[in-house]
């Protein structure tokens, strides 16, 4: 068995060719729109197949994935050309097999749960702190997607504060319009916190500041403040995924994961601190190899859909 995998992520697309739960082979292209990405993307993943044919296929994208029309519907500023393109046809268009499209931060937990830092889980959270605040839900050996594909994925955009900044999605005051790389960006172009010599002097080198940055000039107070509130934020998202989907395991992943050591202590704090009193103290996991955890979460969905066509015939 051959499977593809693609996770259109949202600063970068990586590849990968898996044979089962193995990984033969990967790559890793930068992130544009439209439509040159699938003539890029497909002629990269020509040259990993090496003339083989994919048996499977799967696609992650950073957004709402309609789960009838196997389309991305919302993404707000990611792959606008993308949207409403029906990738299992393009796929199944380029490489005979139409691939099963599914939410990055879902798949992300279905690698983990598969074969990661979740493995035997039954009942898992995932909660991915970078660019934005991805999150995913399984209950009972069961990935939660919903009527629509919104289930699971959507608890960074709960409000956090009423009084807080519209987010792009519509809502007031989401999690991730409050404590999110580009919140954060967003936040010091406005002013409305204030930074330490040393993050300014960053911020004045001409590139793009992150939580990282936040994490690295903590001695100075303005950066301490802003990551603790940063912090309690993502622990109230985690407190909600707890209080909506009882998960025995939480998988904390993301660019903010560099900073481990600083960040997953005070979130653990945070949470157990907050949870409602009989609630279950879940395990918090980080992933052994976050880069592939989206990748691997696909091959398993492209072998379920292989070994499924198989049985079924082709549909
Ligand atoms: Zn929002």
């Amino acid at each position: 068995m051959t499977q593809l995998t693609i996770d259109l992520g949202g600063t970068a697309v990586k590849l990968g060719v898996f044979d089962a739960n193995r990984l033969l082979d990967s790559a890793e292209l930068a992130a544009a729109d439209g439509r040159l990405v699938l003539d890029e993307v497909a002629a990269a993943a020509d040259r990993m197949l090496r003339g083989a044919r994919a048996d499977g296929i799967a696609i992650a994208v950073p957004g709402i994935v309609d789960p009838e029309s196997r389309r991305l519907v919302a993404a707000h500023g990611k792959y606008a050309a993308l949207h409403g393109v029906d990738l299992a046809e393009w796929s199944h268009a380029r490489f005979g097999v139409p691939a099963v499209v599914e939410n990055d931060a879902r798949a992300a937990l279905i690698g983990e749960m598969s074969a990661g830092s979740a493995h035997g889980a039954r009942d898992a959270v995932l909660i991915a702190l970078g660019t934005g605040i991805g999150t995913a839900a399984a209950i009972d050996g069961r990935i939660i997607r919903g009527a629509h594909g919104h289930a699971g994925v959507l608890s960074g955009h709960v409000t956090v504060d009423l009084d807080g900044p519209r987010c792009p999605c519509g809502n007031l005051g989401c999690a991730e319009a409050l404590a999110s790389t580009w919140a954060l960006g967003e936040a010091i172009a406005r002013r409305a916190v204030s930074i330490g010599p040393e993050l300014a002097r960053r911020l004045g080198a001409e590139r793009a500041i992150g939580i990282r940055d936040l994490v690295e000039t903590r001695n100075e107070p303005e950066s301490a403040a802003v990551l603790e509130r940063y912090v309690r934020v993502w622990g109230a998202v985690v407190v909600g995924q707890c209080h909506a989907f009882d998960p025995t395991v939480v998988v904390v992943t993301g660019g903010v994961m560099r900073s481990r050591d600083v960040v997953l202590p005070a979130l653990v704090e945070y949470v157990h601190e907050h949870l409602w009193s009989s609630s279950f103290r879940p395990a918090f996991v980080t992933p052994e190899a976050p880069a592939l955890s989206v990748l691997r979460g696909l091959a398993a969905l492209a072998l379920d859909s292989a070994t499924a066509r198989d049985t079924h015939g082709p549909r």
